[in-house]
């Protein structure tokens, strides 16, 4: 462990008190870990500001000190981004998680960048809204790591990312200085848009510590339904039908066989029949007098022989069985061990070639793996985990995360969908990202933090300077 420069942690026990600052190893090591326990990090310390005020002293501290920072929410992130490096702090924003009240007149709430998913779901819920972004790790995931990462989830091809809720932010930037933009105001053109900047920021331009959110009116009851059918092709015409019916569709998830099978052995269950077709398409929908006839049009679209079977969740109860299938794939994965974990996107016009074609293309480059891919079908996004392949992060690893992602840009895709790029992804954002682009980037870097203390590595894969 890489020792704190002299004077550092005084300082800092003078900036946040003793609570603010933690250096138990015991205390520290799951923040030191990510979620996929693929990047195994280090760190001087983990701060726990209580309030903005917190962090602008943390964060003045830092500056003065060239100590980098990490900020962390619920380290639920897939690219490597949110654990510690040699000499740098973490800053976690659990302390930050202030909720609203909620502005009902303007359907938004503010809340700390600490907020859970979770808290936010039942807070907006009281007041008769809804917060539309979901996410399997909803019980951790922060808002301001959600924000940090433009997280998608469940209910994109409705409502969008984070990007499209957000109302304002309040950040701090490397020096300390605050940047407090939450009035929530629905038209504001007032010259360059910093909370858009923010959004997708990975911790690298300044620490979130409160949101500005948008909610929406909760819609009644859905009806989940999942469809089996023999080919992806099938599944996409049949969720065009369906929307093109004018059914209001919030989820549309792909899985396909082999996962639920891991998901069965994992969980101790049988799925049922519908979910054992090659393909399953797991949608919800907003109910209503018509959508059952709507949906029955939909189906009888698809060819003879692409149907396999259909089943819809009569009670609620049988509907959250039935996206515990989808929503259990990643800790399933992850329960036999570290994948390749890959999230991307393609042209809608692209998927099914994408997707058949990829067990061949992995087998090419590590024969004998086990390729998992599900995803947000209406989205065009696909997560693809790969098992068996030896040595985490080691050549084969390298070799089988390239020839995944040359083949993603190929088809006109990106090498990232959601979960950001991190550490995991810097090396490929040259597939995605033109030199200008990427000079544009630096650019920014540079201006925001100087001595490039946030998140360092992270991106563009900018060092952190020396203390
Ligand atoms: C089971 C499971 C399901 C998931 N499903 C989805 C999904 O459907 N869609 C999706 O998009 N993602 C998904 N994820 C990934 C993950 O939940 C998201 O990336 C989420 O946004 C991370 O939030 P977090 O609070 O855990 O952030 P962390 O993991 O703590 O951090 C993620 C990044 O954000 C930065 N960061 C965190 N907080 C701040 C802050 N306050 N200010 C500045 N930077 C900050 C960190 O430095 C890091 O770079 C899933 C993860 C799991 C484990």
């Amino acid at each position: 462990m890489r020792q704190a420069p002299n004077g550092f942690l005084a300082a800092m026990v003078d900036a946040l008190g003793p609570d603010g600052v933690v250096t138990d190893s015991d205390v520290m090591a799951p923040h030191l870990v990510d979620w996929m326990r693929r990047y195994h990090g280090d760190a001087i310390a983990v701060l726990r500001p209580a309030d903005t005020e917190d962090v602008v002293r943390a964060m003045r501290v830092c500056h003065r000190f060239g100590v980098a920072v990490v900020a962390q929410g619920g380290n639920t992130g897939l690219v490597g981004g949110s654990v510690g490096t040699p000499g740098s702090v973490v800053l976690s924003t659990s302390r930050l998680n202030h909720l609203g009240p909620v502005d009902e007149e303007a359907s938004q709430i503010t809340v700390g960048a600490g907020a859970t998913l979770d808290a936010v779901h039942v807070t907006a819920a009281h007041a008769g809204l809804r917060f539309p972004v979901d996410l399997a790790a909803r019980g951790s995931a922060t808002i301001g790591g959600m924000v940090a990462t433009n997280a998608g989830g469940l209910s994109v091809l409705r409502f969008g990312p984070m990007r499209a809720q957000i109302g304002g932010i309040e950040a701090v930037l490397a020096d300390g200085s605050v940047i407090s933009h939450l009035q929530g105001l629905i038209k504001d053109n007032t010259g360059y848009d910093l909370v858009g900047l923010l959004c997708g920021s990975e911790g690298t331009l300044a620490v979130i510590t409160a949101v500005r959110l948008r909610l929406v009116p909760l819609d009644g009851p859905h009806l989940t339904l999942a469809v089996g059918v023999e080919r992806l092709s099938a599944a996409l015409t049949l969720l065009r039908n369906v929307r093109a019916a004018g059914v209001v569709v919030d989820s549309a998830e792909l899985i396909r066989r082999r996962g639920v099978e891991l998901v069965a052995a994992h969980v101790g269950k049988t799925p049922p029949t519908a979910l054992l077709a090659p393909f399953t398409l797991l949608l919800a929908v907003v109910a209503g007098e018509t959508v059952h006839d709507r949906l029955a049009t939909a189906l009888e679209t698809l060819k003879p022989g692409e149907l396999i079977d259909s089943l819809v969740a009569e009670t609620e109860a049988s509907a959250r069985e039935l996206w515990a299938w989808r929503e259990r794939h990643t800790e399933s994965i992850s329960a036999h061990g570290i994948p390749v974990k890959l999230d991307v996107s393609l042209p809608i016009s692209r998927l099914a070639e994408f997707e058949a074609g990829i067990d061949a293309l992995v087998d090419r480059a590590h024969p004998g793996c086990d390729v998992h891919v599900f995803g947000h079908l209406g989205d065009g996004n696909l997560h693809v985990n790969v098992l068996g392949v030896d040595g985490s992060g080691g050549a084969d690893w390298t070799r089988v995360e390239d020839t995944i992602l040359r083949r993603v840009v190929e088809l006109g895709g990106s090498i990232s969908a959601e979960h950001g790029i991190g550490r995991m992804k810097a090396p490929w954002l040259h597939l995605n990202r033109s030199p200008a682009e990427l000079s544009a980037m630096r650019a920014i870097k540079r201006a925001l933090d100087p001595t490039a203390i946030l998140n360092p590595g992270v991106i563009l894969g900018v060092e952190a300077v020396e203390p």
